[in-house]
Order: structure tokens, then C-alpha cells, then sequence
């Protein structure tokens, strides 16, 4: 997908309302865990995507010497490009839940549009192709079938959320945007993870080595295990999402 689709995935998430004219039928879904109560600090799950390009380390390596688990939703572009990262992912299973961020980073939506400024599936079968394609590339890469999947964007036609429920996915919504689609600065990126709630759903990316929002997600990250937040992946929780995504 190269530097071009790399930055137009960071930039989707953050022009989310300068498009919503564009895309006034989609849905951006969210997602929330269970409230537990009575249980210390409260409970997030961090779900970090890779969209596209390399692997920020500075994440990665802060996740394991920290041992905070995290669900990892990744394309198949991203998977052939990132063995090491994938290889250190598979070596911790009890930190990291591989899920489905689709085989070619295509929005799941099943009519032709631009989101964005990227080119939708464009059809059912675009959409089921890319949702299988992205399962299969995680199969070939060893390790449990995913259960999860997150399109590109984050926006679907309702009608693609039906297909890929059927197709035996839950969607991945979110309800803290931690760090604008990796385009932020550190302090912002930080402060708006660090303020995570208990069942909230953090998305930021882990794919934008260069970039500095992935400073403040580690430093967000660190703040929230300060205060005593536990994390869990979206296989070990009850994620409830809107728009018909996992229900
Ligand atoms: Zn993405």
C-alpha cells in the first residue's frame, strides 16, 4: 500500500467530522465493555491497528516489558511486511490477540464511494473478499482463527456490517479515538488514553514507527497501569457494541 495508503489510513479517523456529509449513511460503531463492579481500577481493552507499513517498537516493546495485552487487528499487507513484529506477537499469547483488520486495508462498505479519500470495496463480494482474504493471511501466519474483524476506516454500510456478522465476525467499534489515526502529537495522544474510563475501548496504531502520537500512547499506556487500570484483550471480555456489531 506504500506511504500514500499509510497516511490516508492515519488520516482517516481524525477527518472523521470534516466527512461526515460524504459519508452520511455510514456508521462508525462503537464498542464498550461490561462495567464490572467492585473491581479495583476498573478494566480497558487497548485495541491498536496495523493498517499498512512497519511496526512501532517503541509500543511493542513497552506492551511486553510492561505485560500489557493488546489486540492487534492486522491486514494481510501488514502481516507479510512484519515478520519480527509478528513473530515477537505469537511468542507472548497471553499478551497479544491477533484480530482481522481485512487483507488489503478496503473500507467495508458495499457500494463504490470514497472515504476519506479511499476507494470503498465497492461491493458485497469486495467486501466479503476482503474480510476472507484478511482471516486467510492470519491463518497462513499460524495461530487461532479470528473472531474479530475492524475495517478500514472504521465506517461500514449497514448492510456490510449483516455480511460480515454472517460471516462469523464481531465488529471491533471503539470508544476512545487515542491517538486521531496516528496523527496527533505525544501530549494529546497521552492525555487522551491516560483518561480512559473503565470499559472503555482504546484505538490507536501501531504501524507509524515515525510518527510521534506513538510516544503518547506509550505514556498514556503507562498512566493508566499507574492508576491501577487492568487491560484485557476483546476475546477475554464482553465487548457491546451498536449498530447490530455484536450482538
Ligand atoms: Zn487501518
Amino acid at each position: 500500500m506504500g506511504r500514500l495508503g499509510n497516511s490516508l489510513c492515519a488520516m482517516a479517523l481524525s477527518l472523521f467530522a470534516a466527512s461526515s456529509g460524504n459519508a452520511a449513511t455510514l456508521v462508525e460503531p462503537t464498542l464498550h465493555l461490561k462495567p464490572q463492579s467492585g473491581e479495583g481500577g476498573g478494566r480497558v481493552a487497548l485495541t491498536l491497528d496495523a493498517c499498512g507499513g512497519k511496526t512501532d517498537t517503541r509500543i511493542l516493546s513497552a506492551l511486553v516489558d510492561n505485560r500489557i495485552p493488546a489486540t492487534i487487528f492486522v491486514t494481510g499487507i501488514w502481516l507479510k511486511r512484519n515478520a519480527a513484529a509478528v513473530e515477537i506477537m505469537r511468542a507472548h499469547p497471553d499478551l497479544f490477540e491477533l484480530e482481522n483488520h481485512g487483507g488489503r486495508h478496503i473500507p467495508a462498505v458495499d457500494t463504490p464511494r470514497k472515504i476519506y479519500g479511499i476507494s470503498s470495496a465497492g461491493s458485497p463480494d469486495a467486501v466479503q473478499a476482503e474480510v476472507e482474504s484478511g482471516a486467510a493471511a492470519l491463518a497462513s501466519a499460524g495461530g487461532p482463527a479470528p473472531k474479530w474483524f475492524r475495517g478500514a476506516t472504521a465506517e461500514y454500510s449497514p448492510s456490510a456490517i449483516a455480511m460480515i456478522r454472517k460471516l462469523g465476525f464481531k465488529i471491533a467499534g471503539f470508544s476512545v479515538n487515542g491517538d486521531g489515526g496516528s496523527l496527533l502529537g505525544a501530549k494529546e495522544t497521552a492525555r487522551r488514553i491516560g483518561a480512559a474510563k473503565d470499559g472503555d475501548v482504546i484505538i490507536a496504531h501501531i504501524n507509524q514507527p515515525t510518527h510521534a502520537a506513538g510516544g503518547g500512547v506509550v505514556q498514556g499506556l503507562l498512566a493508566l497501569k499507574q492508576k491501577g487500570m487492568t487491560f484485557v484483550r476483546l476475546d477475554d471480555a464482553d465487548g457491546i457494541g451498536n449498530d447490530g456489531t455484536t450482538d
